[in-house]
């Protein structure tokens, strides 16, 4: 099942809420102006990285969210 992020371009506007998202990847509060949410959990634009090539996929088109786990689009692919 392909689960495509939204891009971070198309807007996540500021929601009215103002409590701090953990960051699912290192446990941190998003504090950021821009977090990547999918599926209920949250990203540092700097902690989104291909699990398996580790490329930061911050400025990358778009990514792949599997089992709690953030692909790029070739990895996803395999
Ligand atoms: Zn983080
Ligand atoms: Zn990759």
């Amino acid at each position: 099942m392909e689960s495509r992020i939204k891009s971070w371009n198309e807007g996540h506007t500021a929601d009215l809420v103002t409590e701090l998202r953990t960051c699912v990847a290192c446990g941190e509060p998003i504090a950021d102006k821009y977090l990547f949410d999918v599926d209920g959990c949250s990203w540092h634009g700097s902690c989104l990285r291909c699990s398996v090539c580790l490329t930061l996929l911050e400025r990358q088109p778009s990514c792949y969210f599997r089992d709690r786990q953030v692909y790029c689009r070739t990895d996803y692919a395999k």
